[in-house]
């Protein structure tokens, strides 16, 4: 039998990839006609890094990236509140790796269609419905391809939702839950070729929680230049109105330009950096509430279907891989069976579902809050706002949470053991 996968972002790739690894026959269906480059930066953790390792996709990996060395945080005014080593540097055994989504959804597909074949990755054929049959799953899809539309249905041993924040799978598991919940933040997001800013692998978060920036860069250029991807963050109140989330909305300068206009640092010129973007995209800080469970019968739900989570805390591709290898393992271990759901089920719920609840308490970037709180007018010493033991106890908090512990990850063995690939 084969198991049908519903989307081909990050997570379903990643998924089917890992299950061709221990010997399992996948199917992939996308909505969209044409899997294009899109989206701007997104980081991976070393955890999940590693699992991309684990599949062979390393060396791609770094040459498209960019390892980022140290995470900074700043005040409004460009002054450095607190900075930490990231990935290699901090003593990981894997990199931390500031990618365009674009191309590490490339990388992944072109991996899909090299080791499991192209044919097993169908296009324009949006997943509809599902429902439970004796030996499986019946999955209904809707063929986009020609000018007139068609349904039909198809017999699976399980079914993967992976399609994302507005997931058809999980409105069947759970009809009345409405649409993604706002938290009043609107991010505009984009790229621009410049000049590197400090030491060319950096991730910067400058402000606070009303009115943030943060940038780091994806891609080395020949002469020196780098892509560098940013994101401009204003807080509004819930009442007002407001563009449901669309990953690809363009953006306006006007709406938020104005309020970084004096943001030009001697180290970076925010303004400046915001004005050379080809294109601006617009997305609302969106995340849904988590779950009392992902899993029916052979039907489960993985990466935004499942824990869809503030793009904070570089978390939102790294959790959905990690998602996708837990789920491997489980499937060589008990088959194409709904035990082996429920098992990747009740590892990674509550793994996911802490994180969503501690990006909500604004994660890691707390520090910029309470800085910004202490000293709304700046700082002439740093330690009259806030001491390092201070500092240092709100970085480890979110990372504990987040399951960044250097020394379990280097020692954990991985994922999915080489006892059970193919
Ligand atoms: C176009 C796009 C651009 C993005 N850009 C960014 C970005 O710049 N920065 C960032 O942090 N995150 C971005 N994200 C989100 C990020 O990729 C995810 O948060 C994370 O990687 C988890 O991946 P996922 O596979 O669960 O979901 P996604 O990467 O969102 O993938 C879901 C996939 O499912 C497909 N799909 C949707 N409905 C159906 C259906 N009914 N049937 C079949 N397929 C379906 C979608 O077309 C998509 O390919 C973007 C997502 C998309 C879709």
């Amino acid at each position: 039998m084969t198991v049908c996968i519903a989307g081909a972002g990050i997570g379903g790739l990643t998924a089917a990839l890992s299950l061709h690894q221990v010997g399992i026959d996948v199917q992939i269906y996308e909505a969209v006609k044409e899997i294009r480059p899109l989206g701007v930066g997104i980081n991976l953790l070393p955890q999940a890094v590693r699992e991309l390792d684990d599949l062979g996709l390393l060396p791609a990996l770094e040459r498209a990236g960019i390892a980022t060395g140290r995470l900074c945080y700043f005040s409004k005014h460009g002054r450095e509140i607190w900075c930490e080593p990231r990935g290699r540097a901090a003593g990981y055994s894997w990199p931390q790796i500031s990618i365009h989504r674009g191309l590490l959804q490339s990388l992944l597909l072109h991996g899909v269609k090299d080791r499991i074949g192209a044919e097993q990755i169908v296009t324009g054929t949006a997943m509809r419905r599902w429902s439970a049959a004796p030996n499986g799953v019946i999955v209904e899809f809707r063929d986009r391809t020609e000018d007139e539309e068609f349904d039909f249905p198809l017999d699976f041993s399980c079914f993967v939702a992976a399609d994302g924040i507005h997931s058809q799978g999980r409105k069947r598991l759970f009809p009345g839950e409405g649409p993604p919940l706002w938290n009043g933040s609107i991010l505009w997001r984009g790229v621009t070729r410049a000049k590197p800013f400090l030491d060319g692998a950096t991730m910067a978060q400058i402000g606070h929680s009303r009115q943030k920036f943060v940038t780091y860069p994806i891609i080395a250029c020949d002469d020196g230049t780098q892509i560098i991807n940013w994101v401009a963050e204003l807080k509004f109140e819930t009442s007002r109105e407001w563009n449901r989330e669309d990953w690809n909305r363009e953006g306006r300068l006007e709406d938020f330009l104005p309020a970084f206009a004096d943001w030009r640092f001697d180290w970076l010129d925010v303004p400046g950096l915001i004005e050379a973007a080809d294109s601006v995209f617009e997305y609302p800080m969106v995340d849904r509430n988590p779950l009392p469970h992902w899993t029916h019968g052979a039907m489960t739900l993985l990466g935004d279907a499942a824990h869809p989570m503030y793009p904070i805390g570089s978390n939102g591709a790294s959790q959905a891989i990690l998602d996708a290898r837990v789920l491997a393992r489980e499937m060589a271990w008990s088959g194409e069976t709904a035990d082996a759901l429920s098992a990747y089920e009740k590892e990674r719920r509550p793994a996911t579902a802490a994180i969503v609840e501690a990006n909500r308490k604004n994660g890691p970037d707390e520090v910029l809050d309470i800085v910004a709180d202490r000293a709304p007018n700046g700082f002439n010493d740093l330690s009259d706002v806030i001491s390092t033991e201070e500092l240092e106890e709100v970085a480890s908090r979110y990372k504990a949470l987040a399951g960044f512990s250097i020394e379990a990850i280097n020692a954990a063995p991985p994922i999915v053991p080489d006892s059970v690939k193919a």
